[in-house]
Formats: structure tokens, sequence, C-alpha cells
């Protein structure tokens, strides 16, 4: 039987209508939570996410201030401008998106944002929050994913998870996540010696690798949920050709197109899985849902007000 898809839109405009509630509630106490985005340079695809996390600010009415610095910017210039937002009372949220230009040292930079307003939660006091259990701002991605477990009813309590991929930003948060919902959870890697003995046994598997369909039917058990997190604009025809073989919609298109984006989920999983998110459409609207979720949260918790119980508190 083909697996449940687990569309993200429907679960980011839910998450939408909770927080234009708590927005107007805000509003109605003369607050108007803020984003400053800071894109350093002009990479293409950085650009498009940025675009896209403004037009949702928009879109939901907070604030937002975008600044885009020269490629050429120093480390202690872009310590300058996030000093700046710290400053800044109508700034509850600072994202500085990467990757940074080689001569920037990122490290630095992500310590320098205010923990309070580090909407990415990337700062390793937030890290360190999560680890302890008693987290405050969280990655956007894994918290996306536990939104789409969560609303899809699927169970994480006692159930055997494998995360796939850990990186600062999606494996090991993902992990800590779980393992704070109550799974049971293994995280694989480059190094892992038999990643299918890992993936065959779970309940619930999180792809977040970066390698086009390197997750296959075999790798699955049938019937476990799939969380594909990758995305890969693929151009190589041979590559589309094998990986769409199953799939004549998706190849008829990137023959027109030349380009397709891909998780790390091979398409032919759907057959056998009990639920999936589709790549694009799947993990991706959550991403930035939570962005705006951590920042209303933000401007929330900076002014010492409760939060509600809405995606964000929950994390
Ligand atoms: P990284 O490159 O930082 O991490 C990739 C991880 O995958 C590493 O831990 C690596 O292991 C592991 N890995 C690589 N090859 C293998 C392999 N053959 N077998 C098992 N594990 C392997 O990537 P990110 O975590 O930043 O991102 C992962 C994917 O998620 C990317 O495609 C990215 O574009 C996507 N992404 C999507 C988002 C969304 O909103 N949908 C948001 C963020 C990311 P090791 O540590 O040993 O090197």
């Amino acid at each position: 039987m083909p697996a449940r898809i687990l569309n993200g839109a429907p679960i980011r405009d839910q998450i939408y209508t909770e927080l234009k509630q708590e927005i107007a509630e805000l509003a109605s106490m003369g607050i108007r939570p803020g984003l400053a985005a800071v894109l350093v340079g002009n990479d293409p695809a950085s650009t498009i996410y940025v675009h896209s996390k403004i037009a949702a600010c928009e879109q939901l009415g907070l604030g937002n201030i975008h600044l885009t610095p020269p490629a050429s910017t120093t480390t202690a210039d872009l310590l300058t401008i996030v000093r700046e937002l710290n400053a800044r009372d109508d700034v509850d949220g600072i994202l500085v998106q990467l990757p940074l230009p080689q001569q920037i040292e990122a490290k630095k930079i992500l310590e320098a944002v205010d923990p309070a307003k580090d909407v990415d939660g990337f700062h390793p006091m937030n890290i360190g929050r999560l680890i302890e259990g008693r987290p405050s701002m969280v990655a956007c991605t894994p918290l996306g994913v536990m939104e789409i477990l969560r609303r899809s009813g699927i169970p994480v309590e006692g159930a055997d998870a494998v995360v796939v991929g850990r990186s600062n930003i999606v494996g090991k948060p993902m992990a800590l996540l779980l393992m704070h919902a109550n799974a049971t959870v293994t995280v694989c890697h480059s190094k892992t010696r038999d990643l299918r003995h890992f993936t065959r046994a779970a309940d619930v598997v999180i792809a977040a690798i970066g390698r086009p369909a390197m997750i296959t039917r075999d790798d699955i058990r049938p019937g476990a949920t799939v969380i594909d997190v990758g995305v890969t604009r693929m151009t190589d025809s041979r590559l589309a050709e094998t990986i769409f073989a199953n799939s004549p919609e998706r190849l008829e298109k990137f023959r027109k197109t030349g380009t397709a984006v891909v998780g790390d989920v091979h398409p032919d999983v759907a057959e056998i899985a009990g639920a999936i998110t589709p790549v694009p459409g799947g993990v991706g609207p959550l991403t930035i849902a939570m962005l705006m979720s951590n920042t209303v949260k933000a401007a929330r918790l900076r002014r010492g007000l409760r939060a509600p119980e809405t995606a964000a508190s929950r994390a």
C-alpha cells in the first residue's frame, strides 16, 4: 500500500493560523515582533531563502529588517552589525544566513548573537539548554520535523528512531528533540558501518544527509515513517533518469526543465513506507514556519510574557 504523504503546507498553514492569533494578541499590547535577516554577499540559493523568510514575515505582519552587507565583509564588520541588532528593541530575532563567505569566522558571529534573539537556535547556550531538556530557541528544521510528526499523529514515544546525519543544525538537535520526546534514538553518519542494519529496524527514519535518493526501499522497514530533510538541486540527467525511473511525471518535468529538487530518500520508498514527507513540499515549509514561531516566541520571552501552548512553546 502506498505511503501516506505528509505534506508540509497544511501543517504550516495551521501553525500560521495559530501564530496570527498570537501576533494579534501581542499587537493589542503594543508589541510587534520583528526579525532581522542578514545576508552577506549574493549567493543565489541564500538570496532565495532570505527572501522567502522576509515574505513570511510580511504575510504574518511581523516587523522585518533585511541587511545585505557585501561579500567582502570582514568578521569585525559583521560583529558590529550583529551587536547593533542585539541592542535594537524592535528586533526580537536575528538570523545570519549561512553559509558565510570564507573570510568570516562563522563561529564568532553565531556566538555574538544575543541568545535571547537567536531564532535559528545555533548559539552554544541554546544548544546547551536543548541538551539539558529546557529548550528556549531550537533550530527550526528539527523543530519543524517534530511538528510534522506530532500534528500527523505519528507516535514518537517509545518508537525506535534513526537520524541519519549529525550536523549541528539538523542531525544533532533532531536527535535531542526525539530523545526528549521519549523515542529511542540512534544517530548514524558517514562512518556508520552498516547503515541499513539501523534504518531497517527503525519505526521512524529521519534522513538529513544531503545525498540525493541515497535511502532506498531496501533501507526501510515496510510501514515505517520516513522524514526526508535532504534538499539537492539535481541537474545530472543520468542521475535523474535513474532516480525518476518509476516517477514518469517527475522525469518528464526534469526532461523539460533540466533540473529537479530531490531529497535524500529515493521516490520508490513511498511504495512501502507507512508515511513519508515529499521533497519538495515536506519539511521545507515547516523550517520557515518555525522561524516565524521562534521570532514570536522570542518577542514574548524577552518581555517576560508567558508563551501560550502553541508550536513554539512546546519544543
Ligand atoms: P551536513 O553536510 O552538515 O551534514 C550531513 C550529514 O550527513 C553528516 O553528519 C554526514 O556524516 C552525513 N552523511 C554524509 N554522507 C553519508 C553517508 N554516505 N551515510 C551516512 N551519513 C552520511 O548537512 P546538513 O545537516 O546541513 O543538511 C543535510 C541536508 O538537509 C542537506 O541536503 C540540506 O540541504 C538539507 N536541509 C534542508 C533544510 C530544509 O529546510 N528542508 C534545512 C537544512 C538542511 P559525517 O558527520 O560523518 O560527515
